[in-house]
Formats: C-alpha cells, structure tokens, sequence
C-alpha cells in the first residue's frame, strides 16, 4: 500500500498520516519532519537547507530526493508507506515513479481562512515532531507533548510572512502534481471546510476511501 497525500501546508496532512500509520500499519514518512531532524542536528545537509525551510522555500530536488531514497530503502518501508511532503516537483514525481510507484493519491481540500487559522496556531513537539494546535487540539498541559512529555514549539516557518510564501509555492509547483496523479486514475478528494472538525472525522474519510481501494 504505497499512498502519498497531497494538501495545502495546513491542511493537516502530517496529523492524518501519523493516526493513519498505527491503523495501517505502514510507515508515516515526512520530508518536512526529516528536513527538521538535519536542520536540528546540525549535519552538513541541515546546514545547507536551513535558509530554504527557514523562508518556505523548496529544498532542490537532488538533496530531498536522496534524503527520501534513503528512507525508502529501510525495512519498514518495503511493505509500503504514507507519504507527506513528497512529491512536491514534478521531478520528485517522476523519481518515486522510477523508483517505487504509487497505489494512491489521497488530496486534501482545505480553504485559506482555515489554513492560515492552522498554521499560526500550530505547536510541534520538539522532542516527537507530535502535531498540537493552540484552537482545536491543545496538548493536556500547556506546551507539553500529551506522548512523550516533550516541550511544544511554535515552527520558523510558522511565521505569517513565510505562512503565504508556502501558499505561493504549493499552488505554483505542487498543486500541478495533482492533475497528473488525477490523470493516471490514482486521486481521491476529500474536503475539510471547518476549521474544527475533529481529525477522527477526517481519518475515517480517508479509511473509508482506502477500503474501496484495496479492499
Ligand atoms: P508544510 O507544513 O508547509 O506542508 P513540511 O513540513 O512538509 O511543510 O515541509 C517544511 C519545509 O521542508 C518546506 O517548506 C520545504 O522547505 C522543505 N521540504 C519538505 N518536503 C520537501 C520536498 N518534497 N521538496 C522540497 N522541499 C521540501
Ligand atoms: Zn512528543
């Protein structure tokens, strides 16, 4: 079951794919989340897309491509995945094309009132990468991780500046990959136009959908 989800940067795909992954059984690869673990561990790649992330710009192909392929190649992964974050280019595309393939394509159709209403009050858990949010999903005590007692940050590129110049760059350079996966048979919409809808409402949507798929 290869899946890979798709939605605005808010839309809440990294918090549907990390429920998704304990009911499936498939790892929840995030690029974004790998992105944050060799910016925080300083390595020489970190030290490269620092500025990128930091100002909501894509990391080139080559380097988010490698850091994916090495993922990929774990155990864990060979029986399938839920990609987020991944393919964002239409290069990336065509790489997880040649590489693996894809069964599925899940789109995430959110609003901007509910994605910027999202972002500016999204917490992560510095210590998990867990997903809170300051309106609709507060941690049991204030800026502490429910899972791991980890402390909640708010992310650099979490800022509203840099909130639109991710917009900008979904809609320019990813939103094209869906007419392309739509295309090949492979995409499924779901739509969330409020802002507190529960994260279980959505899950189960997007169960409901992968039980037609596969059964
Ligand atoms: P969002 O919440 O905007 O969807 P992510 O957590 O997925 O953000 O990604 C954070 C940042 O990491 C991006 O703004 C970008 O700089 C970098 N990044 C993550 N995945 C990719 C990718 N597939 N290609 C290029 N850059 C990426
Ligand atoms: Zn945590």
């Amino acid at each position: 079951m290869r899946i890979v989800m798709f939605g605005p940067p808010g839309s809440g795909k990294g918090t549907y794919a990390s429920r998704l992954t304990s009911l499936l059984g498939i790892p929840h690869i995030s690029t974004g989340d790998m992105v944050r673990e060799e910016i925080r561990a300083q390595t020489e790649i970190g030290k490269i897309i620092k500025d990128y992330s930091d100002k909501g710009k894509l990391v080139p192909d080559e380097i988010i491509v490698n850091l994916l392929m090495r993922r990929l190649n774990e155990p864990d992964a060979k029986r399938g995945f839920i990609l987020d974050g991944f393919p964002r280019t239409m290069r990336q595309a065509e790489t997880l094309e040649e590489t693996s393939g894809v069964d599925l394509a899940i789109n995430l159709n959110v609003p901007d009132d509910v994605i910027i209403q999202r972002l500016s009050n999204r917490l992560v858990c510095k210590r998990c990468g867990a997903i809170y949010n300051k309106l609709t999903l507060k941690p049991k005590i204030d800026e502490i991780c429910d899972i791991c007692g980890g402390e909640l940050y708010q992310r650099d590129d979490d800022k509203p500046e840099v909130i639109q110049e991710r917009l900008n760059v979904y809609r320019r350079s990813t939103e094209p990959l869906i007419e392309y996966y739509r295309k090949k048979g492979l995409l499924r919409d779901i739509s969330c136009n409020n802002l507190m809808t529960p994260p279980e409402e959505i899950v189960e949507k997007i169960m409901s959908v992968i039980q037609e798929e596969f059964g």
